[in-house]
C-alpha cells in the first residue's frame, strides 16, 4: 500500500480549497464555516508555531480549530495531502455543466456578488483573492440596498465605508492586474424608484437594480415598476428578472408575471443588461424569456450572484444557457474589456 500523496502548498491553502470545493458543490454553508474560520486563524501565524502546535497537539486550542480542521492542518504540515481535500476535489472537483467552454474561456469578469457586509458569507477580500484564481479581471461587489432588511442591506454611509474598503483591497492587488470594481445590487422599489441615494449611485462604477419584494405584484403595475428601474439612468443590469426559485434549499417561487417584451424593450432602448443568473436555484431568466431578450436584441450579463467565494464560479451554468440560446459573445457585457465595461456603465 502506497503513502499519503504529497502535497506542499500549506494548511491555508488546503483550507481554502476545502471551503471553495464545498460552496462550489453546494454543499451546506454550515459544513464550510469550519474550514474558513481555520484558515483565517492560521493566515497570520508565523508556519513555525503552526508546526509546533502541530507537533505538540495544541492546534484544537486555537480558535475555530476543531478535531476534523486540526486533522487537515496536521496532514498539510507534514506535506501529505489532506484526505478531506482528496475526497472534496473527488466529490466537487470536476466540471459542473457541459456545454459554454468556449464562451466561458471569452468571460473576463463577474458584475454580481455579495460579501459578509451584506447577506454573503465571507470577507471583501476572500472573495477578490478567489476571483483572481478564478481568472478574473474583474469583479463587481454588489451587497444589498438599505431596505433588503433581511440581508443586512448597506445604508448610504455603511456603502461609502465600504468603499473606501475596496480602495484598500485594490491598492494591494494592485501589480495582479485585477480590479475589484465598485457596485450595488440595488432593490427596484414598489414604485420603480432604485433603493440608494442618488449621491452614493453615482460613485458606483455599476449597479445591479433587482425586484425582491411583492414579487406577486399585479402583472401591469410590476410591468411599469420594471420599464422605470430600467429607465433609470443609474441601472446598468436587471438582476434575476423572474424572480422564480427553481430548486434547492430555499424551496421553489413562481416567476413574477410581468410584460416581457416590453421590459425588454426596454433594457434594449437604455443599454441595459439582461442578467443571465447562473445560480442553479434560480436560472433567470426561463429559456422562453432568454430568448425573447436575444430576439429583442438585448445586452446581457452573465453573473454569478455568488454569496460565498466558491460560488464565484457557478459562471459556466449561465454561459452554458447562454450558449445554447446562441447568443453572440460581443452582446455578453462581461466579456468585454474593463475599459469598455466602465464606459458602457457610466454612460
Ligand atoms: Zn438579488
Ligand atoms: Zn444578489
Amino acid at each position: 500500500m502506497s503513502g499519503p500523496e504529497p502535497y506542499a502548498d500549506g494548511p491555508v491553502a488546503a483550507l481554502r480549497r476545502i471551503a471553495f470545493l464545498l460552496e462550489r458543490g453546494r454543499e451546506d454553508t454550515y459544513k464550510v464555516k469550519a474550514f474558513r474560520a481555520a484558515a483565517a486563524t492560521l493566515l497570520p501565524m508565523d508556519p513555525a508555531d503552526v508546526a509546533a502546535a502541530t507537533a505538540a497537539g495544541t492546534l484544537t486550542e486555537l480558535p475555530g480549530i476543531g478535531a476534523s480542521t486540526a486533522a487537515v492542518i496536521a496532514e498539510a504540515v507534514r506535506g501529505e495531502t489532506p484526505a478531506r481535500l482528496a475526497r472534496a476535489e473527488a466529490e466537487h472537483g470536476g466540471p459542473l455543466v457541459q456545454g459554454g467552454e468556449e464562451l466561458m474561456a471569452a468571460i473576463r469578469g463577474d458584475l454580481h456578488s455579495h460579501s459578509d457586509w451584506s447577506d454573503g458569507g465571507s470577507p471583501i477580500e476572500e472573495m477578490a483573492f478567489t476571483a483572481i484564481e478564478l481568472g478574473r479581471e474583474y469583479q463587481v461587489l454588489t451587497d444589498h440596498s438599505p431596505r433588503l432588511k433581511v440581508a443586512r442591506g448597506l445604508s448610504a454611509e455603511r456603502l461609502a465605508r465600504q468603499l473606501d474598503v475596496v480602495d484598500a483591497v485594490n491598492a494591494h492587488l494592485a501589480d495582479t492586474g485585477f480590479t475589484l470594481l465598485k457596485g450595488i445590487e440595488v432593490d427596484i422599489l414598489d414604485d420603480g424608484g432604485l433603493d440608494q441615494t442618488k449621491e452614493m449611485l453615482a460613485r458606483l462604477d455599476v449597479r445591479v437594480a433587482s425586484v425582491h419584494s411583492k414579487l406577486a405584484m399585479e402583472p401591469a403595475a410590476m410591468t411599469r415598476r420594471m420599464v422605470a428601474a430600467v429607465a433609470n439612468p443609474f441601472t446598468n443590469v436587471l438582476g434575476h428578472c423572474t424572480g422564480r426559485l427553481v430548486t434547492g434549499g430555499r424551496g421553489t417561487r413562481p416567476e413574477s408575471r410581468f410584460d416581457a417584451r416590453r421590459v425588454f424593450e426596454a433594457c434594449a432602448e437604455h443599454g441595459v443588461a439582461v442578467e443571465i443568473n447562473a445560480r442553479p436555484e434560480r436560472r433567470d431568466p426561463p429559456t422562453r424569456l432568454l430568448e425573447l431578450a436575444r430576439d429583442v436584441g438585448c445586452l446581457f450579463s452573465i453573473d454569478s450572484d455568488a454569496h460565498a467565494p466558491g460560488q464565484l464560479d457557478f459562471l459556466p451554468y449561465g454561459a452554458a444557457r447562454a450558449a445554447e440560446a446562441g447568443i453572440d459573445p460581443d452582446r455578453i457585457v462581461n466579456t468585454w474589456p474593463r475599459e469598455r465595461l466602465l464606459a458602457w456603465a457610466s454612460r
